[in-house]
């Protein structure tokens, strides 16, 4: 059947973002400058962990970074982590780090994002990133919905006037992404489990996002005819299948566009998250 939707391409648009940077990599080199240089943290074996972090090592050597991957094992105690962030902090050959999420249980998560350098906090979770983003000033914001922005940048949709709703009010997608939308001048509303009458609250937005975890949560009488759909969502259903919050086959023929997953907000992700390190890099070595 003949499709009427624009599919949100993350691939072609992250593709583009990658080059770009490695540009400004080849810039900084031939003005005698060293290459940025993104750390991680990756702690157990988790398989989404190893998954992502895998993929922004890749990253890293596409646009021409420098990557160091720490790892601990599960059993690593907080005091062990939060010496190794204050070491990333101190070290001046690290531009940006990150401690990949979720941390095993008897650590705790948000001591870590409080304990790193809000200067090489290139995921953007640290609560003076999160106040600047909060009051508009310049800092390094979160990176999915960092991403989302582009994405609707890059494919001509407007944002200013646009009525959004997102579905999710979590620290690291939900409401950021609420107060980048706000930023650029949607009208914004945020959905979670609470939220009455959902479906309908839904099918008001221009901008509808859709951060649950939940396979398939969004169908498509949720959504207005003509509507973006932006499915940030990231379930694995099966050994190797990924779904995202969207019904996408059903949604897809009411939606004027929509990113698909996997393929989609993830790619973006790991783009903003190069972007960040080049900015964390620029406002350290000035
Ligand atoms: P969280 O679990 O932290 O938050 C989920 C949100 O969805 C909560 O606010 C919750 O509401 C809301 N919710 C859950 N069930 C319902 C319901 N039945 N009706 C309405 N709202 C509901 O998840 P994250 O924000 O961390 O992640 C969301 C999804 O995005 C996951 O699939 C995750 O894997 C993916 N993800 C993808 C990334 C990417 O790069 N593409 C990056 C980060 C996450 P309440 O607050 O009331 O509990």
């Amino acid at each position: 059947m003949e499709t009427t939707y624009k599919l949100l391409d993350g691939k072609k648009i992250s593709g583009e973002i990658k080059q770009e940077i490695a540009a400004v990599v080849n810039e900084l080199l031939e003005k005698g400058g060293r290459r940025p240089h993104l750390a991680g943290v990756l702690v157990g074996h988790d398989g989404g962990s190893e998954t992502y972090m895998a993929s922004k090592v890749k990253a890293c050597e596409e646009v021409g970074f420098t990557s160091s991957l720490i790892r601990y094992e599960d059993d690593v105690t907080e005091e062990e982590l939060l010496a190794c962030v204050h070491r990333l902090n101190q070290d001046p050959t690290v531009d940006g780090f990150i401690v990949q999420l979720p941390l095993p249980k008897h650590i705790d998560e948000q001591k870590i994002i409080e304990a790193v350098d809000p200067r090489k906090d290139v995921d953007g979770f640290h609560p003076v990133n999160v106040g600047h983003l909060a009051i508009g000033a310049p800092g390094l914001r979160p990176c999915t919905p960092a991403g989302c922005i582009r994405m609707l940048d890059y494919a001509g949709i407007p944002i200013e006037g646009a009525r959004a709703v997102i579905i999710g009010r979590s620290n690291i997608v939900g409401k950021p992404m609420a107060m980048l939308l706000l930023e650029r001048h949607a009208t914004v509303t945020v959905c979670h489990s609470r939220t009455k009458n959902l479906a309908e609250v839904a099918r008001e937005a221009d901008i509808l996002v859709a951060a649950v975890g939940r396979p398939h949560f969004v169908t498509a009488d949720m959504v207005k005819e003509g509507a973006t759909v932006i499915d940030v969502g990231i379930n694995r259903i099966a050994p190797k299948t990924l779904v995202g919050d969207v019904d996408f086959d059903a949604v897809s023929e009411v939606a004027g566009a929509i990113t698909p997953v996997p393929g989609g907000v993830g790619l973006l992700t790991v783009a903003m998250l190069m972007e960040n390190v080049v900015q964390a890099a620029k406002m350290q070595r000035g």
